[in-house]
């Protein structure tokens, strides 16, 4: 045995993300997030630990990172760009909770402290935690996402979330050999349609609903979904506009070019995009023909201004370009046609379309991955639905696991 492992949240279910392994000398931990439903949810408290490691920065992942290091004296392994963009959402989840008025689980001067604590590493360093080496690799998911491959008797490699597929904003992982392999799979049973067709269909509506006189507003992600959509609308003649968190995650991933598939393309991108610096501002993106803005589910953020404005016109159109998540306004627009607007549930009389923009492997991809990688053993994680890839994997000889949150396995 080279490890016990437990999942303190995110085994059998998409985001809370907390891996725990325990070897002969060190206790590490990949991940520590909350998912940002309504009310939050949060992982099982993490007992004393020697090192952290997080594999990226969206808030099931790294949520909880100051609730750690208000406790414990440790470093947080990861690359550069996942820490700046790892502070950004942990000072604006402690806004978001106080809006709501949810019990806080960390403040501003616990962000500061985690911040301290990051230890910065590239794609193909190797990191020591006491008789442990750590080599981090690339995982395609955003730029600085990491797998991290702990190299002991046997080696372990844990993706954290995973993309194999090149993308406009970064370029897909490649498989590592491995004895153990702790993977994602959120997209167990389910396959996406290929990039180029999204791309095409998304841009094809958009100039529908320009056409016809109306305003395309596309709710997204600030974190990596709104540079892909960028890359992709920089090549179009349309006159787009950007507004909300995206545009200060803009300025992170230029500071590390490193992480990006072609910083060059993104300020080229940037150059082309309308930024929304103030009120007036506002005002003429609403007249302009698309708006970029988070939040992508509809949760909050300036979205809801800008839904609010084409509400009842019918040429205009709201295109999703992510999961939208059980409890979250954009699933139920999408489920009843009404969404929440500070509390008041109006209906929303224009186009509403999604597309799938994901940063996730399909099943297939993931499938192709784990193959590649060689391992003896397989863990799958962040999953709702782990049973159909792990049908799939057993099918081809690998032993599986699907631990529960609370279950301890070996590694
Ligand atoms: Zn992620």
């Amino acid at each position: 045995m080279t490890f016990e492992g437990m999942f303190l949240g995110g085994g059998d279910e998409v985001g809370r993300l907390g891996l725990l392994l325990k070897g002969r000398e060190r206790r590490i931990l990949f991940d520590y997030g909350m998912t940002a439903t309504s009310p939050p949810k949060y992982p099982i408290p993490c007992p004393p630990v020697d090192t952290m490691f997080l594999t990226h920065s969206h808030l099931d992942h790294c949520g909880m990172i100051p609730w750690l290091t208000a406790r414990y004296d440790i470093p947080i392994v990861s690359t550069g760009v996942s820490r700046e963009i790892g502070a950004l959402l942990m000072e604006d989840s402690i806004k978001v909770g106080a809006s709501e008025g949810y019990p806080e689980m960390y403040q501003s001067t616990d962000v500061k402290i985690a911040r301290k604590k990051f230890d910065d590493i590239m794609y193909g360093d190797t990191t020591t935690s006491g008789d442990l080496q750590i080599k981090a690799h690339s995982a395609g998911h955003i730029p600085g996402a990491t797998m991290f491959e702990i190299v002991d008797d046997k080696t372990t490699l844990v993706t954290g979330d995973l993309h194999t597929l090149d993308t406009r904003l970064v370029l897909g992982a490649k498989p590592v050999k491995c004895d153990n392999l702790v993977m994602e799979s959120t997209y167990s049973g389910r396959n996406h349609p290929p990039r180029l067709k999204t791309e095409y269909d998304l841009l094809k509506k958009v100039e529908q609903v320009v056409q016809r006189g109306g305003l395309a507003i596309i709710p997204s992600f600030a974190v990596g979904r709104t540079q892909e959509l960028m890359l992709l609308l920089k090549d179009s003649r349309f006159d787009f506009w950007l507004d909300g968190m995206g545009k200060t995650v803009n300025g992170i991933y230029l500071d590390f070019p490193e992480f990006l598939r072609s910083a060059k393309r993104l300020r080229q991108a940037l150059n082309k995009t309308n930024v929304v610096r103030n009120g007036r501002a506002r005002g003429r993106a609403v007249k302009g023909e698309v708006i970029l803005t988070t939040s992508g589910m509809l949760d909050g953020g300036p979205v809801l201004s800008y839904v609010e404005a084409i509400r009842q016109d019918a040429k205009s159109a709201i295109l999703l370009t992510g999961y939208q998540v059980e409890g979250s306004n954009g699933r139920k627009l999408l489920e009843t046609g009404m969404m929440d607007f500070q509390g008041v549930s109006e209906r929303v009389q224009c186009e509403v379309m999604k597309f799938d923009f994901s940063a996730h492997a399909g099943h297939n991809e993931l499938l192709e991955f784990a193959k590649a990688c060689e391992p003896e053993r397989i863990v799958l994680m962040h999953g709702d639905d782990r049973e159909i890839l792990a049908g799939d994997l057993r099918a081809r000889g690998f032993e599986v696991l699907l631990p529960k949150n609370g279950e301890k396995f070996q590694l």
